[in-house]
């Protein structure tokens, strides 16, 4: 049994568990008890989280962590230690991969990588096309044997309707979702929305950014499809009216929006459309961003830019889209703290800070609000009862 670990005096925020109060909450490897007042039991580690919110480990499900093969971008390191600077005690990373997550062998050797480099939990989406050329069907069965929770061609969206047809015949009796990466996105957004329709797969779409596939999106859910949606920080907050004049340093997959299309999305969280806030943490090297490599590190500055572009969000409701939410749609064993669960905890402030990119622990260091002040601030992640970040 580890050393158990006292959070003593912060506002305990779990909305699965219903609870908004301040409560002291003791744990080892899991969540041990919660209540008022526990006294620290000799030579227990506490962490004092008074003035600070307390909630369950926050979880990334859109992340390129780019192993294997480009290692100059992101490695499982620097990535991971990016995710807990942001307050996440869990991420999803994408397989487009060199070689791409494509087959049992490629997913254990991730695993195995994780689980010697790892600083936060990490779990695959593996690809549902080998190469993820989008022709050939991966073997899902095998995959998720092997550990992915989801399935995805990222970037490559499955052009061939008939293979994503395929697919979501071969996944339909497993747990792990398909994500679309939908590209270009609302013509991407409407077949896959009919194909999760008559399908019935579990379905999710990565990085929703227009109105259009917004509306799109209620109406498939209106007759009966079960799919989710995610929205990225930069699209909530970042429009190409507002874009940098300096071009390639703000390019991003799906490009930014208008400011219509932002307020679209913002409305969508709020109004429960949008179910879970993921970054797309996708770093490139600096060279690599001036030729026009499309993408952002976000990890270090997702729960902040959240907020900020999301003022008036109830607390719950931002914790359960980051942590409950994606939980509950990777069917991932976190997303609470009710006593006999995984300690996995985030410690945040309602705090200003000014993002400094320059001292990301990621390689990306390219961010739209490089020199922004951002109101909230994670101050601590907790994985497994471990401290593992600290400001
Ligand atoms: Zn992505």
């Amino acid at each position: 049994m580890p050393e158990s670990l006292l959070i003593r005096g912060g506002r305990l925020v779990d909305p699965i568990a219903s609870i908004d109060a301040l409560r002291d909450i003791r744990v080892s490897g899991i969540v041990l008890e919660i209540g008022e007042h526990l006294e620290a039991m000799s030579g227990e580690q506490v962490v004092d989280a008074n003035g600070a919110i307390v909630s369950p480990g926050f979880i990334d499900m859109h992340v390129h962590l780019r192993e294997p093969g480009e290692p100059q971008k992101e490695r499982i390191e620097t990535g991971t230690q990016a995710a807990l600077r942001g307050g996440f005690s869990a991420i999803a990373c994408m397989p487009n991969t060199s070689p791409a997550l494509d087959d049992p062998a490629s997913i254990e050797s991730l695993l195995a990588a994780v689980a010697q480099r790892a600083h936060c939990r990490v779990y695959p989406i593996a690809a549902i096309t080998r190469r993820r050329e989008g022709e050939e069907l991966c073997d899902l069965d095998a995959l998720s044997e092997a550990g992915a929770v989801a399935f995805s061609d990222d970037g490559g969206w499955t052009r061939d309707a008939r293979v994503m047809a395929e697919a979501a015949k071969a996944a339909a009796h497993l747990e792990a979702p398909l994500i679309s990466h939908c590209e270009p996105e609302e013509a991407a957004a409407a077949r896959d929305l009919l194909l999760a329709l008559v399908s019935e797969k579990r379905w999710h779409l990565a990085h929703l950014s227009t109105r259009r596939a917004l509306e799109m999106l209620l109406a498939a859910r209106a007759q009966g499809a079960r799919v989710s949606a995610e929205a990225t920080p930069h699209h909530l907050l970042c429009t190409q009216e507002g874009a940098h004049a300096n071009g390639t340093s703000t390019r991003v997959n799906p490009p930014l929006r208008s400011e219509d299309d932002a307020r679209a999305l913002r409305e969508g969280v709020r109004d429960g459309a949008i179910d879970v806030l993921a970054s797309d943490h996708a770093p490139h090297t600096a060279e690599e961003k001036k030729e026009g490599a499309p993408g952002f590190s976000g990890l270090e500055v997702a729960v902040g830019a959240y907020a900020a572009a999301l003022p008036d969000l109830p607390l719950s409701r931002f914790i359960a889209l980051l942590s409950a939410n994606p939980a509950r749609i990777l069917n991932l064993e976190g997303g609470t703290l009710q006593p006999g669960r995984p300690a996995d905890v985030t410690i945040f402030r309602d705090e200003p800070w000014r993002v400094d990119a320059s001292s990301f622990v990621s390689l990306g260091t390219c961010t739209p609000f490089d020199g922004a002040t951002l109101p909230r601030r994670v101050v601590a992640t907790i994985v497994g009862g471990e401290v593992r970040y600290r400001a």
